[in-house]
């Protein structure tokens, strides 16, 4: 009997699905009628009626496991319970607050990694990171890696850049033409290559705000980039009082709100390895929405600037706080017109 592989996981979306491969960190979409001929079967799932076309693609790709029914139980499931070591994964600082005794502080909660927004360019600011990140200075605590987002400059500067890299703490340097407001309001949508770690913690977080900790330039904390909740200042708080607001309710308010809650992305196929800075809205127990669009519609397949790339409203989709509605005559027209009748 052909089954998948326990770590290739076939996870659906409205208009397609996508194999996450999560042991070699990479994916594969498939027809959502290749999807319905999976089936779970104890611990893995068995792949059932399906055409010579579609198991010539699995074999090939490498995720079919041929055995017999009575081994099944010799390939356990995969363990998808997710916890961190820490109260706190990653602080992002903007420069202004980025100094030792931040560092220093975020050691405390045994923060691992750093991100550091630098608004307005200038050499000397990353002098002065580079100074801050050196051996002497970050042995001392439990940082192990450092990403800088420069903001209004969108080209390297490769005579300092090269110095940098020599730097094993610093991993990534990247560059956007926002300024700093645009940055915090934009709809900022990240997928990265799904993998075991964030598809289980997606199963119950939602991984953008989840064990993450945001500093301003005057020192001021928040759980969210672009949230008006300010929660303290690092300047004047100590470890002790910082990690009881940390463990608050409130502070954790969107870190359990993971995408399968949220209208739209619970049926979009990349909902385990998206990061979406967009903060969700509690419309009750059990629904969230967002009060602006994705740049992706999982309803036709399609990223805004794609040809056919429609609004969920030009598609019939409506989520707000009264409800979640769609107008299934007018986006199946749509999707005809865009696919067929596949
Ligand atoms: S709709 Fe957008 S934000 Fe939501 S899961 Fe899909 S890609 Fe991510």
């Amino acid at each position: 009997m052909n089954f998948l592989f326990s770590s290739v996981i076939p996870v659906k979306g409205y208009n397609r699905s996508i194999l996450y491969d999560l042991h070699r960190e990479n994916y594969e979409f498939i027809p959502n009628n290749l999807f319905i001929s999976f089936r779970r079967n104890e611990t893995l799932y068995q792949i059932t009626t399906i055409n010579k076309e579609y198991l010539d693609f699995l074999a090939t790709k490498d995720y079919i496991l041929k055995i017999d029914k009575s081994e099944i139980q010799l390939f356990p499931q995969l363990n998808l319970n997710w916890d961190y070591p820490a109260i706190i994964s990653t602080s992002i600082i903007y420069f202004e607050s980025f100094n030792l005794k931040t560092l220093t502080i975020l050691s405390s909660l045994l923060v691992k990694n750093i991100g550091v927004i630098i608004s307005n360019f200038d050499l000397r600011k990353l002098k002065y990171i580079n100074d801050i990140i050196q051996v002497e200075n970050i042995k001392k605590t439990t940082i192990q890696s450092f990403n800088i987002l420069i903001l209004n400059k969108n080209q390297s500067d490769e005579s300092f850049e090269d110095g940098l890299k020599q730097n094993p703490y610093i991993k990534k340097i990247t560059y956007s033409n926002l300024t700093i407001n645009d940055y915090k309001n934009s709809v900022n949508i990240i997928l990265s290559n799904p993998n075991l770690r964030l598809f289980s913690e997606a199963q119950s977080h939602n991984i953008y705000f989840n064990r993450k900790l945001f500093i301003d330039d005057k020192g001021n904390f928040s759980n969210s980039l672009n949230g008006n909740i300010v929660f303290g200042n690092v300047k004047k708080i100590s470890a002790n009082n910082l990690k009881k607001v940390i463990y608050s309710t409130k502070f954790q308010i969107n870190w359990f709100v993971q995408k399968d809650l949220i209208d739209v992305c619970k049926q979009c196929e990349f909902r385990y390895m998206c990061f979406d800075n967009r903060i969700p809205i509690k419309r009750n127990e059990k629904e969230w929405f967002m009060e602006s669009d994705c740049h992706y519609n999982p309803y036709i397949a399609k990223w805004k600037g794609e040809e056919g790339y429609k609004t969920l409203t030009e598609c019939g989709i409506q989520s707000n706080k009264e409800g979640f509605k769609i107008n299934r005559k007018k986006l199946n027209t749509i999707n005809k017109e865009l696919w067929g009748d596949d």
